[in-house]
């Protein structure tokens, strides 16, 4: 199936922190796919600007080494990546000095499009930026700013950072960027339960047994080491990422699919969570297998603290006070250095009221599975008869609904999330944006709990890498008679 690619309209977009690992890894190759898939026009701009010494030349042959690591199995002529380069420019800026800004001022002046400004710099740098953004006359209607995470590490530092952006920005120009919700699969979470009759009947708790949300990684905190041990699954994965996809799963329709209306129900999600109760946590730190603690070291060694409290895998139970989920368990996991990588949201509905089969024909509620990765993806477990002469015997089957299958792709013109996100800033489309009020809510929910971890000197359980966590994480479920759904590759 090809894709309809519409082209912006023409853009300027400075990276702050263009020589980064973020910049190199994700957004200078997602914008070279845009290009060469002709949503980016010849007219928009790019313009790298970090603190490095470079000229546009040095730094169009890092942009063009960063697309040939990164860029993955996408291909695209050679002219094409001279014609994007041509459109790549560099400034050398200080976001705490004078140095650059004139310049970035003289490149920017008289123009009338977007302008799109992505802070990819530490978050200690966003309220600099975005200062001598206005200092320098460049906070104009126009102008549009893209925070990267983390936003804040607790609810007094996120109110402080929303109220600095908002000195110079208003919410509208202000694009808070998960990567989660730029996924494909995301978005079909929303057309599945709200373009379809099918399912928003028996999206409550009178239908919906209980919903799981994996976010399994494999990989340890390898060099963010030091970051990570000031923060924690808690802080890093679930404030955020979790409860961002908590949040698409469990919010009413919204009245039209526009940024507020889908934001306003999401926000109402997170107000109506109960506070989380000590024995619904269990937190867990990954420990080195014997004969791998070279190659793969544990959390403590791998952060260089021996004693370290921080969490690497966290598993919670929690609940909505509302009247659609009341009574409903939500099961939240993540962790690094699991069995596999996968993240997978699954919706188990209960089971038929009254089975009219025999005992031995076995009893199946019907479970949606929503696959973030790898393969993104949606399966509905559907209950048929066992087929062949042995009786009336059920078994479930997988409606499958693989998206590089179902829409007919190899995988590799999928849009990454990254890409799918520049491109919704530059259209000014906020509906997978975090806004502000949200980002407090979430953080008015974790805070209490991080600060009960702190008061008590809360040590995690350790596990195995590889394995899927503490066998604590499997007993909250057990004890509910319920399980955790296998985390697959
Ligand atoms: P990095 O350390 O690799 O790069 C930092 C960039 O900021 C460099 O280009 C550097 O020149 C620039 N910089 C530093 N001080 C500066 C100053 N005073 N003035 C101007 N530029 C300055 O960091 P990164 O990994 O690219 O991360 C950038 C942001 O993205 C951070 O907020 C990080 O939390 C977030 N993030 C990164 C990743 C990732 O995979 N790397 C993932 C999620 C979020």
């Amino acid at each position: 199936m090809v894709s309809r690619v519409i082209p912006v309209d023409p853009f300027d977009l400075v990276i702050f922190g263009g020589t980064g690992d973020l910049a190199r890894r994700k957004i200078l190759p997602g914008l070279f796919r845009r290009f060469c898939s002709g949503q980016m026009p010849p007219q928009a701009r790019i313009i790298g600007a970090a603190r490095t010494d470079l000229d546009a030349a040095g730094y169009r042959e890092m942009v063009s080494e960063a697309i040939a690591e990164f860029g993955g199995a996408f291909t695209c002529e050679d002219q094409t990546l001279e014609a994007f380069l041509n459109q790549v420019d560099y400034l050398a800026i200080d976001a705490r000095g004078e140095t650059g800004w004139e310049a970035l001022q003289d490149k920017m002046k008289g123009t009338d499009r977007i302008e799109a400004y992505y802070f990819s710099v530490s978050p200690s740098l966003f309220g600099d930026l975005a200062e001598r953004l206005q200092k320098w006359g460049m906070a104009d209607a126009q102008a549009r700013i893209v925070v990267e995470k983390p936003f804040g590490r607790d609810l007094e530092t996120a109110r402080s950072l929303n109220a600095t952006l908002a000195k110079y920005f208003n919410e509208d120009q202000i694009y808070r960027i998960d990567p989660s919700l730029g996924k494909e699969t995301v978005q079909n979470l929303m057309a599945v339960r709200f373009g379809n009759l099918l399912f928003e009947p028996l999206w409550n708790a009178q239908y919906v047994d209980h919903i799981q949300i994996t976010v399994a990684e494999t990989v340890g905190v390898g060099g963010r080491g030091e970051y990570y041990d000031t923060s924690g699954a808690m802080r890093d994965m679930v404030q955020n990422h979790l409860m961002q996809l908590l949040c698409l799963i469990a919010m009413e329709p919204p009245a039209r699919f526009d940024p507020d209306a889908v934001r306003d129900e999401k926000l109402k999600v997170i107000r109506a969570l109960d506070p989380l109760e000590a024995h619904h946590i269990v937190r867990g730190q990954y420990q080195a297998v014997p004969m791998d603690e070279v190659e793969n070291p544990g959390y403590r060694s791998a952060v260089g603290d021996a004693r370290s409290r921080t969490e690497s895998f966290i598993a919670l139970k929690t609940h909505l006070s509302n009247w659609r989920w009341a009574g409903t368990p939500f099961y939240l996991r993540t962790g690094k250095r699991m069995s596999a990588r996968s993240s997978e949201i699954t919706v188990v509905f209960k089971e038929t009221p009254h089975s009219i089969f025999a005992e031995d024909a076995g009893r199946h509620p019907n479970v949606l599975s929503i696959r973030l990765q790898p393969n993104e993806g949606i399966t509905l477990g559907v209950t048929i008869k066992e087929p062949g002469p042995g009786g009336m015997r059920l078994i479930d089957v997988p409606l499958d609904m693989t998206f590089a299958e179902a829409l007919g792709d190899d995988g590799t013109d999928q849009v990454d999330a990254y890409e799918r996100l520049i491109m919704d800033v530059i259209r000014g489309n906020q509906t997978l944006f975090m806004r502000g009020d949200e980002v407090e809510a979430a953080w008015a929910w974790t805070d209490p709990i991080i600060q009960g971890w702190t008061a008590r000197a809360d040590v995690p359980k350790p596990y195995d890498s590889g394995s899927d966590g503490p066998g604590d994480a499997d007993e909250m479920l057990r004890r509910d008679g319920r399980a955790w759904r296998e985390v697959k590759p």
